[in-house]
């Protein structure tokens, strides 16, 4: 009787059907999760339906922003379509501004296992599982006038306005521009500001502390100082405008403000260390938005919840993998993972042609003596290489600086685009400038040999 029933039951069991995801936020964490969910293998007739929304037609590579505006890299690596990059998935897109979301409960009598996501015009998705990546805001600290006088720098818009400006500003022989933050991206920026201005230009960078780039290692802040000298931008520290500007950006409330997601002081969405929303287990949340809640470790795994980290593409491209992988083990009825970050360094651009990139492999005191004496550390330093220390007795660390540093870094961008289709399209854009940055210098070269030679035969 019990053989007959199993029979009976596989016979007419409902098919299997494939789980709706919907991700919010086509960035650095929401894009990567899409395209990971689409490359694992699933129980046969289960793959899911994986839709991608996001306000904007373009992913935006915002490390590679400073290099749109100088034109050292173009639309095709930093801010390609979604339509484009998703063409060898088969992930969906829709262009759309999340209003809000309404996830069921997840316990009582009107338990669900998902819920729906409310477009601006009321278009609606269901979905089964939610990921959460909506990315955060820049602030303005409170200070007036910020946000109507002053360029941003955090979208593919803010270049494209910030390039307008720059045109408007070409009949202005000595025009001055004041950038305002001593972090990675004001020090960026200022650096690059140096290069596209004219050579009457006066740029200045304000830093509220006593040093620029607080947060990055000696080494890093010591190049940085050094190119931003010999750029001529002039380094005012000690100066806040205002109140002062923050280095956290304020996660993006678009799609909590009227959905049920546990928040902490600062608006980011609380996870546990598997980067589940608290309290909703069909719904994730990574990147700047999310939070890995105090004392929220992974149920059942006695890990605690780890400190909580920068908002940084580092973060949120690491976080994407553990999601998809935690979301494709809870679909299928696996343990999950604890989210678990490895720091991999520090690179920042410099101009145009120019990056310091700091590894974060520790240098034996030995090597480190040998690399800073006499004979080794000029011909290093020439090549782009040096050893520091942050004097706290931790291990030296490796820098790369110059035209070094600014290759490695793009190498590694290239390597971090979202698809292999994608990838290759950095590579070879990046291959051809390489090849045009080195014709060019080649044929300055011989110019300058030419030169000597005529005037040599005079
Ligand atoms: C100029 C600049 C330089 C940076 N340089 C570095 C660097 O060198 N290294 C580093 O590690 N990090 C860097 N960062 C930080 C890094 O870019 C962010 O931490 C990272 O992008 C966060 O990824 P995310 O997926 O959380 O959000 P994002 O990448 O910001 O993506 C969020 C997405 O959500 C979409 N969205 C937002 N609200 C809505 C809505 N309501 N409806 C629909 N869609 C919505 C947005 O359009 C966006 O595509 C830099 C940031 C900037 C601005």
């Amino acid at each position: 009787m019990r053989a007959a029933l199993a029979v009976f039951s596989s016979g007419n069991a409902p098919p299997l059907q494939p789980p709706r995801i919907c991700i919010l936020g086509g960035g650095f964490g929401g894009l990567n999760t899409a395209v990971k969910l689409d490359g694992l293998v699933w129980p046969e007739g289960t793959k899911p339906q994986i839709t991608l929304v996001d306000a904007n037609e373009r992913f935006v590579f915002k490390p590679l922003l400073y290099e749109l505006l100088s034109g050292a890299a173009g639309e095709e690596e930093v801010a390609p379509t979604f339509e484009k990059i998703l063409r060898p998935t088969s992930v969906s897109f829709v262009r759309g501004q999340v209003e809000s979301v309404n996830d069921g409960p997840a316990t009582g009598p009107e338990a669900s296992s998902g819920g729906s996501v409310t477009l601006k015009g009321g278009a609606l998705l269901s979905y089964d599982w939610l990921v959460l990546a909506l990315g955060s805001e820049p602030r303005d600290a409170g200070v007036p006038g910020v946000k109507e006088l002053t360029h941003g720098f955090t979208s593919y818009e803010d270049v494209l306005a910030l390039r307008g400006a720059l045109v408007a500003l070409a009949g202005n022989p000595a025009p001055r521009a004041v950038v305002v933050g001593g972090g990675y991206a004001g020090v960026e920026l200022a650096a690059v500001l140096a290069d596209v201005l004219p050579p009457g230009a006066a740029v200045s960078l304000l830093a509220s502390g006593s040093d620029i780039l607080p947060a990055a290692p000696a080494g890093q802040r010591q190049i940085a100082r050094e190119a931003l000298a010999g750029k001529g931008v002039r380094v005012v520290t000690g100066r806040g405008v205002g109140g002062g500007v923050r280095a956290h950006p304020r996660p993006r409330r678009g799609a909590s403000g009227s959905a049920p997601f546990p928040t902490d002081a600062g608006g980011a969405t609380q996870t546990d260390a598997t980067l589940r929303v608290l309290g909703h287990p069909h719904v994730f949340a990574l990147g700047d938005v999310a939070v890995c809640a105090e004392g929220a470790g992974s149920p059942g795994s006695g890990v605690s919840a780890p400190p909580r980290l920068p908002a940084t593409a580092q973060v949120a491209l690491q976080q994407a993998d553990y999601v998809a992988w935690n979301l494709w083990a809870a679909a299928t009825g696996r343990p999950l993972l604890p989210f678990a970050y490895q720091h991999l360094g520090e690179m920042m651009s410099l101009g145009s042609r120019a990056g310091a990139v700091t590894l974060p492999l520790p240098i034996p005191p030995a090597l480190a003596d040998a690399a800073r004496g006499a004979a080794l550390g000029p011909l290093l330093r020439a090549a782009g290489l040096s050893v520091h220390g942050d004097g706290s007795g931790a291990p030296d660390r490796l820098s790369l600086e110059g035209p070094l540093a600014a290759a490695v870094r793009r190498a590694a961008y290239a390597y971090r685009q979202p698809t292999p289709e994608q990838q290759a399209r950095a590579a070879a854009d990046l291959a051809k400038r390489a090849l045009g940055d080195a014709a060019g210098l080649a044929r300055s070269f011989l110019d300058q040999a030419a030169k000597g030679l005529k005037s040599g035969a005079r």
